[in-house]
């Protein structure tokens, strides 16, 4: 990491933070400088930063990186952002919302780019989500998160913690908890504690070797937490209920896959979603 100017987000370019984007700016240094060499970024690589806000991470990273885009959903920081960081040839800043953007078509090369986060809370499973789909074109991202989803990424089965978003995330991805983050390195401070996660993509991996009907099958099966596999997969609609039908209704499907009726989605393992789903094909 390249050894920058401390950085000091001055009042006068510093706006408001907004709740409804889950603004809980950085201002911790020695939390900053953790994150960063967490990714230990390269001269010769793209690296993507959804959320720069007022630009914590951005100053740490735009003169280390081969090209930086800055993916920014709040109108307001983006002149904030072009003011301080727009005279590097190197950085590219996105107005656009994360869970819109094609992340593929932002990147102009072959090499697949990193990624680095501090999310906004109240949509960062849902943007973890959206990086999951876009995998192709990523190889690995630094994200914090508030620390209960982090519990829940890395959950096994069995726990209370076990849900779609872990076996997605045990899925697609090897994920490892860094360190926890106090309230206190934030302005204004969330009230929760977060974590840093370093998440990196699977090559090849595809349970149930189809990837919408695995994701269709995981959401259906945690549809409603106390209900059984089988009630769950009854109970499931559209494509995934036509699919069940024709290989003989979901209680057919489970005895072919060898799972037990009666057993609840957060106790199954990946090996048993990725035979349930290759029980219908
Ligand atoms: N990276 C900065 C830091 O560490 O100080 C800001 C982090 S703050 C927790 C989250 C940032 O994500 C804010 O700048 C917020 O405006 C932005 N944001 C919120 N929702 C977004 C979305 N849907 N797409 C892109 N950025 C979003």
């Amino acid at each position: 990491m390249k050894d920058t100017k401390e950085y000091k987000p001055s009042p006068s370019v510093a706006p408001h933070p907004l709740k409804r984007l889950g603004q809980h700016f950085l201002t911790d240094q020695n939390i900053v400088k953790r994150i960063v060499t967490a990714l230990s970024p390269r001269s010769d690589e793209t690296v993507i930063e959804i959320g720069p806000g007022t630009g914590a991470l951005t100053h740490q990273l735009v003169g280390s990186v081969g090209r930086l885009i800055a993916v920014e959903f709040d109108r307001n920081l983006a002149p904030v952002l072009e003011q301080r960081y727009g005279a590097n040839s190197n950085f590219t800043l996105v107005r656009a919302d994360a869970l819109e953007v094609d992340f593929c078509s932002l990147l102009d090369q072959t090499a697949k780019a990193r990624v680095i986060a501090n999310l906004p809370y109240n949509v960062s499973t849902a943007i973890l989500q959206r990086l999951i789909s876009h995998r192709r074109c990523l190889s690995e991202m630094v994200l914090m998160l508030q620390k209960e989803v982090v519990q829940r990424m890395v959950a096994l089965p069995g726990g209370k913690e076990r849900g779609y978003l872990s076996v997605l995330v045990e899925a697609y991805c090897e994920t490892e908890a860094l360190f926890d983050v106090s309230p206190g390195a934030f302005r204004p401070p969330p009230k929760v504690w977060s974590t840093v996660v370093r998440v990196k993509f699977k090559e090849l991996s595809e349970p149930g070797g189809d990837e919408i009907l695995f994701i269709a099958t995981v959401s259906a099966g945690f549809a409603q937490k106390r209900k059984t596999i089988l009630n769950n997969l009854r109970n499931a609609t559209g494509a995934l209920q036509e699919v069940l039908k024709r290989n003989g209704g979901a209680s057919i499907v489970l005895c072919k896959a060898e799972v037990e009726l009666q057993r609840r989605a957060e106790t199954l393992t990946l090996a048993e979603w990725d035979r349930i789903v290759r029980a219908m094909k």
